[in-house]
C-alpha cells in the first residue's frame, strides 16, 4: 500500500499556513483558499493528500473552468507565470512547510500537479523526515 502524504502548505507571499484544521478531507486537514471564477467567487477546500483530488467548494465550478486562487490571509493571487504542460492553463503554486513547492493546474478537471525542490538532497531529506517516509 502506498503511504499517504498529507502536504502542509503555506502562502508563498505572506508565509501563513493555508491548512484548515477544522475541515478535514480524507481525515486530514484540508487546504483552504479563496477562489474566483468567471461566474462567481467563493472558497474551496482541497484535499492535502498528494495525488488526491478531492475538494469541495461553496460555489459551482464548471469542468474546464480556469479558477483564480487567492490566499485567504493576504489576498494575493497564487497563480504563477507558468503554463500547465497538459492544458495550457496557469499553474498555482504553494510553499511546502518542509521546503520545496507544490504546483497544481488552475483548470477544474485537469490533474496536472507536481512537487519541486530547489535543493533536492537537503529539502528531500527534510521532506522525508517531516513525513516519516
Ligand atoms: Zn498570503
Ligand atoms: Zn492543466
Amino acid at each position: 500500500m502506498k503511504k499517504k502524504i498529507s502536504l502542509q502548505v503555506k502562502c508563498p507571499h505572506c508565509r501563513e499556513s493555508l491548512m484548515d484544521e477544522e475541515n478535514l478531507l480524507s481525515d486530514y486537514p484540508s487546504i483552504r483558499l479563496n477562489i474566483v471564477t468567471p461566474e462567481d467567487r467563493g472558497t474551496i477546500n482541497l484535499c492535502s493528500l498528494f495525488e488526491c483530488f478531492d475538494h469541495y467548494s461553496n460555489i459551482d465550478i464548471k469542468t474546464n473552468t480556469i479558477v483564480d486562487f487567492y490566499c485567504p490571509k493576504c489576498n494575493q493571487e497564487l497563480t504563477v507565470k507558468e503554463e500547465c504542460k497538459l492544458c495550457g492553463a496557469p499553474m498555482v503554486s504553494f510553499v511546502l512547510k518542509a521546503g520545496g513547492r507544490v504546483s497544481i493546474c488552475s483548470r477544474k478537471g485537469c490533474s496536472n500537479h507536481y512537487l519541486t525542490f530547489q535543493d533536492l538532497t537537503q529539502e528531500l531529506s527534510r521532506f522525508y523526515n517531516e513525513y516519516e517516509l
